[in-house]
């Protein structure tokens, strides 16, 4: 990983997309600092497409759609993206995207409370149409990386599939993810090419569910905090900012505005 401010110029300027994670990559401490808050403003006056990728509720993401400076936003780990054209909220939703009334969930959600003590369902799962989230470290009491895990191998064996953010263990049937929604959303509204444009969009994230965004995307970006779980992540980011959190993120945003 290098240090952002050595972003090359060219490279800065063939940026049309940024895409980031939200939780403990523009948020810090679970609160979205003013500094980050107005780095998303800034981007999207410079004319950049800015859009949001995160596991965060269907509910949550009608909020960002229509209120925060972006072109979009992919929710509930890939499940749905959002984005506002005049004054209406349009919605797409996976094909295989299954509601998470689901039997199979319900077994999941009644073993990880009998068999990982103190671990709950999250508390934004009511804003949630497709996922399960269980909760190890939004909330107190937290846990460690170790009963996250112990979480995700009961998703995995009843057969869904899941995900351990930094907060929360994600889960669900169907096979999508964060990385093939936030492609297909650029690709139709915007006319990205996949195959040729990967250069045109900059990422930034903090933790291993990041990984596949890192390893696809040209240019990403870790905040700081993803030094954290260096021995984790195979594929590192590219470049790294100083700060962690949302003062990371609105560092690099800084150079990259600086480059163009
Ligand atoms: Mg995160």
């Amino acid at each position: 990983m290098r240090d952002i401010q050595q972003l090359p110029f060219e490279n800065a300027q063939g940026i049309r997309f940024v895409l980031m994670d939200i939780d403990d990559t523009i948020t810090t401490e679970g609160k979205l600092p003013a500094i980050a808050y107005e780095a998303l403003w800034k981007l999207h006056e410079a004319g950049l497409k800015v859009v949001p990728i995160t596991g965060r509720p269907a509910g949550w993401c009608d909020l960002i759609a229509r209120q925060w400076p972006v072109d979009g936003v992919v929710g509930e780990n890939g499940a749905l993206v959002y984005w506002q054209e005049g004054s209406h909220v349009l919605r797409l939703y996976h094909e295989h995207a299954v509601s998470n009334e689901h039997e199979v969930l319900r077994r999941i959600e009644q073993r990880c409370l009998a068999e990982v003590p103190g671990c709950r369902v999250a508390g934004d799962q009511f804003c949630r149409r497709f996922d399960l989230a269980i909760d190890f470290a939004e909330e107190e009491p937290v846990l460690t990386l170790k009963e996250a895990q112990l979480i995700k191998d009961i998703c995995e064996q009843e057969g869904a599939c899941a995900k351990i953010s930094s907060i929360h263990v994600n889960t669900w049937m169907g096979q999508y993810d964060k990385l093939g929604m936030a492609a297909r959303f650029l690709a139709t509204r915007f006319g990205y090419d996949d195959a040729m444009d990967r250069d045109q969009v900059m990422f930034f994230g903090d933790s291993p569910n990041d990984e596949p965004m890192f390893t696809h995307f040209g240019q990403s970006v870790g905040v700081a905090s993803v030094i954290r779980y260096r021995h984790l992540i195979k594929h590192l980011p590219s470049y790294v900012t100083k700060l962690g959190g949302g003062e990371g993120f609105a560092e690099g945003v800084e150079v990259l505005l600086a480059k163009r």
